[in-house]
């Protein structure tokens, strides 16, 4: 450890708060740059049940003030937290760039995706609407509001370490909940920074809370019976764990998990248009989001087979290195017990008769020994093989040929997950057909599977196995943060029977 590097502290309260861990000697944690692996971020304690306790306490309490301070009141909080993240936006992206290895102008892209977060939920503050009807007897109203639930444990993924704990935060705080947010061991330094300037921003003590920790503190978190909402972001196998614990105590959950996206090219595409969007929505990101698109069912035509000489051509060239280098186009892998996992998909995918079209390798070499960097792959399958069916999380793209329209809608919807899947075609009528039937709870045309926006209308979520019906990023959210109450206002000045008088 170097003189400077960090330790970080839980926050509770608006403090920094020493674990109990560190009491018992429990050993921290390291972060590593996974561009140069020999960087190190921070050391992070691994929280305690003690630790939770105290975080439970504190946001009890603020609870208590923080549900009727008026919405409004609250919306200033993110406005100030939007411009406090506007002025450090360089130096967020630079942390998170370090911290993920995602190129810098990702990483200034997430960030601005914080910001556009706090800008669309503060505008809720002045909203947060709810319904009015009209009641069968005269001189009777009927309103129904949303009001907070409580305490929201907040479970974040590594690969965007500051979007996702916004996308959960945000929409939280303004319906009137409070939060404790755990992000991710593979990512823990964003989070925190987004905690740190909620507080600067004037949030109230003890409305956003921050415990450091791994799997078995987010199922501490699920189990605690005084948090009343748990939204995870991560993979199946974890989000199917919490929403038992969940189911078992009748509490909200939300759950945003994995994807197997599909671009889905039809004959009459515009192929420059396509060749971009694969490129963009295949290694961008290294192929780490939720949304990549780690399949391309193309239609056989007369340009199929030059397209994808094309498209491996263009691979080859992409810039892989550490995203802080300008010019760089993809980074590195998150860990390297990930990018040995993500080889493992490559071999299978040849043992199973893949055709290797281009990468299908570790980066060696002075500019990329010091890091996790896997070349872009391409590799053509068949359409029922693993690597067309499971989530790699890596730059991986299965290549799957077809016949027709009616076989790519049956390839494209041949996973267990739903999340993201695109259309490109010059047809309006297969356009629309497909966003018909394609089973995903985003559906692009002409464009990439990644790219979703926050917004009124933009829901981020999936079908299947990528989540349980909950939605992000939109006025969606507020389902799993607010809980409906009905009021019934009798101003006849006389019993009335509903159904009877
Ligand atoms: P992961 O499931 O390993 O971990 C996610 C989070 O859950 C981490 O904070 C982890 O500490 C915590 N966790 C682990 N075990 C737990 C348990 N038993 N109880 C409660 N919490 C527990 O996922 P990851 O590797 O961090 O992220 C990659 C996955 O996330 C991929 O599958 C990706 O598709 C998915 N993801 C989904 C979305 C979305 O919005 N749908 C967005 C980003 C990432």
């Amino acid at each position: 450890m170097t003189e400077t590097t960090k330790i970080y502290q839980n926050i509770i309260g608006n403090l920094e708060a020493s674990s109990s861990s560190l009491e018992s000697n429990t050993q921290l944690f390291e972060k590593y740059n996974p561009a140069n692996k020999n960087e190190l971020l921070g050391k992070f304690p691994q929280s305690t049940q003690e630790d939770l306790e105290k975080a439970v306490l504190v946001a009890k309490k603020a609870f208590e003030s923080w549900r009727f301070t008026p919405a409004p009141q609250r919306a200033e909080i993110l406005y100030k937290a939007a411009q406090i993240t506007i002025q450090q936006k360089q130096i967020l992206a630079e942390t998170l760039t370090k911290e993920t290895g995602k190129p810098i102008v990702e990483a200034l892209g997430e960030i601005q995706e914080v910001i556009d977060t706090y800008l669309f939920f503060a505008g809720e503050g002045r909203r947060l609407y709810g319904m009015t009807g009209q009641s069968e007897l005269p001189n009777k109203s009927i309103i129904t509001i949303r009001q907070p639930i409580g305490i929201c444990g907040l479970i974040s993924a590594w690969n965007f370490p500051a979007a996702v704990p916004s996308w959960k935060v945000a929409p939280a705080l303004i319906s009137g909940n409070v939060v404790i947010l755990k992000p991710s061991r593979e990512a823990p330094i964003s989070g925190y920074l987004l905690i740190e300037n909620l507080i600067k921003a004037g949030l109230p003590e003890g409305c956003a809370n921050l415990l450091f920790g791994d799997g078995a503190l987010g199922q501490a978190i699920s189990e605690h019976p005084e948090i009343k909402v748990i939204s995870i972001t991560g993979s199946v196998e974890v989000g199917k764990k919490v929403y038992e614990t969940c189911g078992k105590m009748l509490k909200k959950c939300a759950l945003e998990l994995g994807g197997k996206n599909a671009i889905t090219a039809l004959k009459d595409a515009n192929q420059e248009l396509l060749l971009e969007g694969v490129l963009w929505g295949a290694f961008g990101t290294a192929g780490q989001r939720c949304t990549s698109t780690s399949r391309l069912i193309i239609q056989k035509s007369d340009w199929s087979n030059s397209f994808i000489a094309k498209l491996a051509e263009s691979a080859k060239k992409l810039k892989v290195g550490n995203g802080l280098n300008k010019g760089i186009q993809v980074g590195p892998l998150i860990s390297e017990s990930h990018r040995k996992s993500v080889h493992r998909f490559v071999e299978r995918a040849l043992a199973e008769g893949g055709e290797l079209i281009c990468g299908g390798n570790i980066l060696k070499g002075e500019n990329h020994d010091q890091g996790f960097f896997y070349q872009p792959t391409i590799i053509k399958v068949k359409a029922n093989s693993e690597l067309s069916t499971q989530e790699v999380f890596g730059p991986v793209l299965a290549v799957i040929e077809v016949e027709d329209f009616e076989e790519a809608i049956k390839v494209a919807n041949n996973t267990e997950f739903g999340l993201s899947l695109s259309i490109y075609t010059n047809d309006v009528n297969r356009a629309m057909q497909a966003s018909n039937q394609l089973e995903s709870g985003i559906v692009y045309i002409n464009a990439p599977t990644i790219g979703a926006e926050c917004g009124g209308a933009a829901a981020f979520g999936g079908w299947k196995n990528t989540g349980n019906g909950t939605r992000e990023g939109g006025i969606l959210a507020l389902d799993t943060y607010t809980q409906y109450k009905t009021i019934y206002i009798d101003y006849s000045q006389k019993l009335q029977r509903a159904q009877i008088d």
